[in-house]
């Protein structure tokens, strides 16, 4: 026995090896790669919180340059360096307050007077002196404003400064509203704090203070247009400064805010501006009331030397007030030191909010937690860290924006390789199948070739057979009468036919396969194509006993091939004849239909299974008969190629034991 496998099985073994051994692999490297997949995802996200944790520190340092560039000791005037510090103010919104302080921690900018301090005593002229004096007598004692009014009016003409002038200018005002005389009144406090708005009584009180509460009162119809912009202007110089704050000025701005209530809109624009600018002068006040011990207390201590440079001399001062929502940046290398507060929470959202994420794979969230998560390693992916050593105590805490990350990410693969992998389990199965059928495919038609070439021969012996024996018999002149012997020849003639149809058979069929068959098309009669066709079969109708009924339309001409025509119709009534038993009649025509020419060839005989049908036309394909019935299957095989290479069909109806007819339907121009 021979164990030796086919080598065609032995390629589908390798080939289903392959397919088992490489989709294991994969399915082990798929699996291997989730796993690492975790892994690497949760290095990269540690890397890039630390990264972001980085950019944020360097970012914090990097706004604290913006800030504090060029605000160096060689600016040397003083309102230029305020002047600075209050653009820096307005173009930072972390920037809570800018401030300019003396030695001793007072300030310089917001001007705010604490403690106000007397001033030393001016030496007034002998003049105005006596004449004040008669004026208050008049006023106070005697209740004579006019005549009060006259004396300080002449006082006002005795003045040789400021400080007797303002003094003069606000008693007449005092003089003036007792009389009623709002206009004179109205223009010595106008003047007041338009001229002499930084000037102090003998107490150290500035005028204005008295001199705008006044002018507000007294405000109407006819004066309002003018006092608007003086109240504007005194606001403006209190917040730049000019006008020194103190304990008074909150009330100040009360009364400010309740005017404008009652003598304009809330939406007009001249009470929207008067309004940011009583705002941001009580911020300054805020400021300075609640900033000002600690700051002076800065200085005791001498900071200077306990904190590290932040940038351009600045140092960063925490715990402001005992609270790490604000921190200062002080600069003391000043002759008068500078610093700004800082909100410190919106910085660091400003910051968080920039572009520090830019490039990086994922989103992160930032917090600044104050005291250390207890989670921060595990599944939750938190990071914390210190923030900046310029903010010891402050921590960072960086998480992913999306707390199913990895686990999504995980999934998302797996489904990934789970789909590639079946998709390439099918593609190998389907593999497998196709060399399978390729295989079954190749056996069947290596059988098939090996039963044409038993049935070429057996049919080739046949008609050889016959020809030798009459051939011989002629020869050795057993036959006697000229009838036998035209007999004997016939025979041999039409066996000869026989033996060259098959032959001629086999020779278009490889030319077929070869794919050069040549074609002579003519313009040709098709009845008397096929008329000769019957004709050169007569013989064996005759021998068999068939009766031919045809019904030719004689005028019908195409452009075809006559002697592969010949050859088809001959394959087709050979077929009748071989396939037909007791009823021998055959029926050919020929009929033109309104699209196509058709030509039938239709027998009684034994008929083809339904089936069986759609595959007669295919090469060596023979359907099981009786052992006396030979053949190539061949035969259809080139009536189809030669039909189609004249751009025809071929159908097939059938049944068992009835019969079959094959119909050709050739164009009607013969292409
Ligand atoms: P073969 O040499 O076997 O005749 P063909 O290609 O001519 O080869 O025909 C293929 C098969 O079709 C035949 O084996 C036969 O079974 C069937 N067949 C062809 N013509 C007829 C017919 N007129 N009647 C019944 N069966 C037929």
């Amino acid at each position: 026995m021979n164990h030796k496998l086919k080598p065609s099985s032995r390629l589908t073994i390798i080939f289903i090896l392959a397919v088992v051994l490489s989709g294991s692999i994969l399915t082990y490297f798929s699996i291997n790669n989730i796993s690492n997949l975790k892994e690497l995802t949760e290095k990269r996200i540690l890397e890039e919180q630390r990264e972001l944790s980085a950019r944020f520190s360097t970012e914090i340092q990097n706004n604290i340059e913006k800030i504090t560039h060029v605000l160096n000791v060689e600016i040397s005037l003083f309102d230029v360096l305020k002047d600075l510090l209050i653009k820096r103010t307005s173009e930072y919104d972390f920037i809570i307050q800018s401030f300019i302080l003396k030695n001793n921690g007072q300030f310089i900018y917001p001007y705010f007077i604490g403690i106000i301090e007397n001033t030393p005593e001016t030496e007034f002229s002998s003049r105005f002196r006596s004449a004040y004096k008669a004026g208050e007598e008049a006023e106070f004692t005697k209740k004579d404003p006019g005549k009060a009014k006259s004396y300080y009016l002449s006082c006002l003409g005795h003045s040789t400064g400021s400080r007797d002038s303002v003094k003069a200018l606000n008693a007449l005002g005092r003089a003036s509203i007792k009389l009623n005389e709002i206009e004179d009144a109205t223009s010595c406090y106008i003047s007041i704090i338009s001229y002499y708005f930084h000037v102090t009584d003998e107490n150290g009180f500035p005028y204005v203070y008295y001199a705008l509460p006044q002018l507000l009162k007294i405000t109407n119809k006819e004066n309002r247009e003018e006092i608007f912009p003086t109240v504007e202007s005194c606001l403006e110089k209190m917040e730049a400064g000019s006008i020194a704050l103190n304990f008074n000025s909150e009330e100040l701005l009360i009364l400010v805010t309740n005017w404008l209530k009652v003598n304009t809109s809330d939406t007009s624009e001249k009470s929207v501006n008067i309004n940011k600018l009583a705002e941001s002068v009580n911020r300054q006040i805020q400021f300075t009331i609640k900033y000002g011990n600690e700051l002076s207390g800065l200085f005791k201590k001498g900071y200077s030397e306990s904190h590290a440079v932040a940038a351009n001399d600045f140092k960063v001062v925490n715990s402001v007030s005992g609270n790490n929502q604000e921190f200062f940046l002080i600069n003391t290398n000043f002759e008068n030191p500078v610093g700004f507060l800082i909100d410190r929470k919106k910085l660091f959202d400003t910051i968080a909010k920039s572009d520090i994420q830019s490039d990086l794979e994922f989103d992160y969230k930032i917090d600044f937690p104050a005291t250390f998560n207890s989670n921060t390693t595990g599944d939750n992916l938190v990071y914390t860290a210190q923030l900046n050593p310029l903010f010891p105590e402050q921590l960072i805490e960086i998480k992913p924006v999306d707390e199913n990350l990895i686990k999504d990410l995980i999934t998302r693969r797996g489904w990934i390789y789970g789909i590639a992998s079946m998709l390439l389990l099918v593609a190998m199965c389907l593999g497998v199948v196709l060399i399978l059928r390729d295989i079954a495919r190749e056996k069947h038609l290596a059988r098939l070739r090996s039963d044409f070439i038993s049935n070429v021969t057996h049919e080739l012996k046949t008609p050889l057979t016959s020809i030798r024996m009459y051939a011989e018999s002629l020869i050795m002149g057993r036959v006697m009468s000229d009838q036998v012997q035209k007999e004997y020849l016939s025979v041999v003639v039409n066996e000869t036919d026989r033996l060259k149809r098959m032959i001629n058979n086999i020779l278009e069929f490889s030319k077929m396969e070869k794919g050069i068959p040549e074609y002579h098309l003519v313009n040709s009669n098709l009845a008397s194509i096929l008329n000769e066709a019957i004709h050169e079969m007569n013989y064996w109708f005759a021998k068999e006993g068939f009766d031919v009924v045809t019904e030719l339309d004689d005028k019908i001409f195409a452009n075809v091939d006559p002697e592969k025509m010949n050859q088809a119709i001959g394959n087709l009534l050979s077929n009748a004849i071989k396939y037909s038993t007791d009823t021998k009649k055959i029926f050919v025509r020929l009929f033109n239909k309104p699209e196509h020419i058709c030509i039938e060839v239709e027998d009684l005989g034994v008929g083809i299974p339904e089936d069986k049908l759609y595959r007669i036309f295919e090469q060596f394909y023979r359907i099981e008969q009786k052992e006396s019935i030979s053949g190539t299957g061949l035969g259809l095989t080139v009536v189809k190629e030669i039909i189609e290479a004249h751009n025809g069909t071929i159908t097939v109806t059938s049944e068992i034991g009835k019969g079959s007819r094959f119909t050709i339907r050739m164009p009607l121009d013969g292409n």
